[in-house]
C-alpha cells in the first residue's frame, strides 16, 4: 500500500512527508533527496540538493491521492497530472515556489500554477 509511508493518512510517525510544490506528487523528504521528483526533476533538479527540497516542497499539504494510472484516470484529469507518473499526489499543498524558480521554469516554457488554493491572485 502506497500511502503506508505517509503519517498524514495513516497515522504512522517517524516519517516527514513533502509534496512537491510543483506537481503536488508526496514522497518523504528523503526520498525527495535522494532520487529528486519523479515528474520534475529535470527543472527543480532536488537530488542531493536538501535546501532545493526544502525550497520546492511543502510539509503542508491536504489530502492525497493515489495514482496508479494515470492515462485513464479521472482523478488525473481532475488534477491536471495525467502526464505525470504514477504515485501519491496532494489534493492542495500550502506554499509558494521561490520566484528565482518560477523563472527558470518559465524560460524553459513551464507555466507554474499553485495549488496552494488559500492564496488568492
Ligand atoms: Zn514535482
Amino acid at each position: 500500500m502506497l500511502l503506508s509511508f505517509c503519517h498524514k493518512t495513516c497515522g504512522l510517525t517517524g516519517y516527514v512527508c513533502e509534496s512537491c510544490l510543483l506537481c503536488s506528487l508526496v514522497k518523504t523528504i528523503d526520498q525527495f533527496e535522494y532520487d529528486g521528483c519523479d515528474n520534475c526533476e529535470a527543472y527543480l533538479q532536488m537530488k542531493g540538493n536538501r535546501e532545493m527540497v526544502y525550497e520546492c516542497t511543502s510539509s503542508s499539504f491536504d489530502g492525497v491521492v493515489a495514482m496508479m494510472s494515470p492515462e485513464d484516470s479521472w482523478v488525473a484529469k481532475w488534477q491536471r497530472i495525467s502526464n505525470f507518473k504514477p504515485g501519491v499526489y496532494a489534493v492542495t499543498v500550502t506554499g509558494r515556489l521561490p520566484p528565482g524558480v518560477v523563472r527558470e521554469l518559465k524560460s524553459r516554457g513551464v507555466i507554474y500554477k499553485s495549488r496552494d488554493t488559500a492564496v488568492k491572485t
